[in-house]
């Protein structure tokens, strides 16, 4: 092993050394190239590509990125012809030296040590490993880099091989289902694979309030997957016999591996066979380096970094999922590993390098999205547990508009939750469904970012023509409800509070006779809503001096029912999202 020190070319050429070639690193030096035509930019990267589409990974698993080389998008290469940037792969930082502003880096088996004027630290993120035995067999996989994708990828159509000569599906196990767990269940299924989702949360995505979740899981059910939630791995074991690893042999048919390559023990007893396995829990912030080297770090254990990504050292700033934000609403620091934020922090911190303005650190919604076969999630801001820990106040509306006009042909609906602050501003919103779901998420976040409250979503001009929305359009809808529920237009109650419907209010149920015949409330008194201003004595009698709680399908016709109640003196409120909500709350129903 040798050491050597490379010097910079000329003493007055400002030398940028960024550690991590990805999104937040080759952000910050692309931009500190197009700022500084003569600077000397250096990007370490341990890995053996840079600038690689991570985001894309699970779609090249499932064969919708057909071509591997779609995922590189540069190469040192063409980095180099490009803007000029020396980009080195296979280079692993392994400390710096903030006296004399020097990293050192191993390169094979050669250690060297390179001075910096300037230090951006984007090492990302480190995937949990969490407590299951057994997580070092060849058939446990994870989804984090292009490696991963080529060995998930070649075990698959390994085992796709294998299925040639046995017919039988081979089964994954997916452990989390969280954003990137999701990816890899629908990639894994449109493989052929049968795929079993195990997840510790009560529901799918958890950052996803509760009552929505549902809706993916019966997606996924609808696709064939296996749902395990609230339930750990807890072991993976070899099954007895296991011809197949990776890169080895086609077995005969009949023989062991029919049965999976192993078996995922969950804690509720259960065991899944499987051939392959993706274990996808999350993933806490890459510090070490910078532990290593005294900056500052906050209480998740991020970098702790200022609003121009400065962190406690003035010659070194840090970027990307290893580094704390400002969490939009609750003001909490912690990091927030998504791609966005990675982007507009390189960004950032290679203005503040270069010495030109930088646009201050806005607080980051945490803006996400995902697509589950059919169905798109999406969340922006605070979530309802996000709110309750914090113990901000907040009303929930819940609303279940089409995506676009009821008249024309194909309208889906768009499943929408929206958390509001009592002087009406917007906290955080979240929407699952076929259609329609990404654009009102992003117009939602934008407005959480303008501090926007529920009169101006109700006032928002959004483009309308019968294909693409309505005249009213959900984010107007969501205002409007709002501005009920806050002025007292319209009382609601939650599905949550249902017990203490039952239990200290009439329920009314305004449905049809026949969706009341479908299924109901034990207890719930039904009158049609059109029929209801001729059966006012119905009510008032069935109430006996109780408030009464309406509720319908979706929350509409309730909310007819409930002004028509109001203003002949009952005491009255409307069921937040309806019957579709309630179910989701209350599968058992
Ligand atoms: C499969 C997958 C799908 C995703 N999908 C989405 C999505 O759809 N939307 C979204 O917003 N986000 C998504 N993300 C998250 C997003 O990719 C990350 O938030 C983003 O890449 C973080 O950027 P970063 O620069 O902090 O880290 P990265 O992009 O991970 O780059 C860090 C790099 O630093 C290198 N490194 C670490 N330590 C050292 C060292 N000591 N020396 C040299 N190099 C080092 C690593 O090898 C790595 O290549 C996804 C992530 C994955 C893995």
């Amino acid at each position: 092993m040798t050491t050597s020190t490379e010097v910079s070319p000329t003493c007055d050429t400002m030398r940028i050394v960024i550690v991590g070639g990805v999104a937040g690193g080759m952000s910050a030096a692309a931009r500190a190239r197009r700022l500084d035509e003569h600077a000397e930019i250096v990007v370490l990267e341990q890995g053996a590509y840079v600038s690689f589409a991570n985001c894309g990974l699970p779609y090249h698993l499932s064969g919708e990125i057909a071509l591997r080389e779609d995922l590189l998008l540069h190469t040192p290469e063409s980095l180099a012809e490009s803007l000029n940037l020396d980009v080195r792969t296979g280079h692993r930082v392994t400390s710096i030296d903030r006296h004399a502003r020097k990293v050192s880096f191993t390169a094979g088996e050669d250690t060297y040590v390179l001075p910096y004027d300037a230090l951006v630290l984007s090492p990302g993120a480190v995937a949990v490993r969490p407590p299951i035995t057994g997580l070092d067999h060849p058939a446990v996989h994870s989804l984090r880099t292009v490696p991963d994708v080529d060995a998930l990828r070649a075990r698959v159509d390994e085992l796709l091989a294998h299925q040639l000569h046995n017919g039988q599906a081979p089964s994954a196990v997916v452990i989390g289902a969280g954003f990137i767990g999701l990816e890899a269940v629908e990639a894994l299924t449109a493989r052929g694979l049968t795929v079993h989702l195990v997840e510790l949360a009560d529901h799918v995505l958890p950052p996803l309030d509760a009552e929505l979740a549902p809706l993916l899981a019966a997606e996924l059910a609808d696709h064939g997957v296996d749902l395990r939630l609230g339930v750990s791995a807890q072991a993976v074991a070899p099954r007895d016999r296991i011809p197949v690893t990776l890169g080895g042999p086609i077995p005969e048919s009949g023989t062991g591996r029919d049965l999976g390559a192993v078996t995922v023990t969950l804690s509720d007893g259960a065991t899944l066979a499987a051939d392959l396995v993706i274990v996808n829990v999350g993933v806490r912030p890459a510090s070490a380096l910078a532990v290593e080297a005294g900056l500052d770090l906050g209480s998740t254990g991020a970098i702790r970094v200022d609003g121009d990504q400065h962190t406690s050292d003035p010659h070194i700033w840090a970027v990307g999922d290893a580094v704390e934000v400002t969490q939009s609403v609750t003001g909490a620091r912690i990091p927030v590993p998504l791609a966005g934020p990675a982007n507009r922090e390189g960004r950032r911190a290679a203005d503040s390098i270069c010495g030109h303005r930088t646009t201050p650190q806005a607080q980051v919604l945490a803006t996400a999205i995902v697509r589950v076969f059919r169905l798109t999630a999406a969340t922006t801001g605070a979530n309802q547990a996000t709110l309750r820990t914090a113990d901000i106040a907040h009303e929930v509306v819940h609303i279940h508009p089409g995506d676009h006009a009821g008249y024309y042909p194909g309208s889906e609906q768009v499943h929408l939750v929206a958390s509001f602050a009592p002087d009406g501003t917007l906290l955080g919103a979240q929407g699952v469904g076929r259609a329609g779901v990404d654009k009102r998420i992003d117009i939602l976040a934008v407005a959480i970012r303008a501090g926007m409250s529920a009169d101006d979503l109700a006032e928002l001009e959004l483009a309308y023509s019968p294909p693409y929305g309505s005249a009213k359009d959900p984010v107007n809808m969501l205002g409007f409800v709002a501005q009920n529920v806050l002025d007292g237009t319209m009382p609601q109650w939650q599905a949550q509070d249902l017990d203490t419907a039952l239990a200290t209010t009439l329920v009314l149920d305004v449905r049809s006779r026949s969706e009341y015949a479908e299924g109901h409330l034990n207890g719930a008194l039904n009158i049609p809503h059109l029929e209801l201003r001729q059966r006012l004595d119905e009510v008032t009698a069935s109430a006996g001096g109780r408030p009464v709680s309406v509720h319908c399908a979706s929350g509409v016709r309730s909310y007819l029912a409930t002004r028509v109640l109001l203003s002949e003196g009952f005491d009255a409120r409307n069921l937040s999202g309806g019957w579709l909500t309630l179910k989701a709350v209350h599968p058992d129903l």
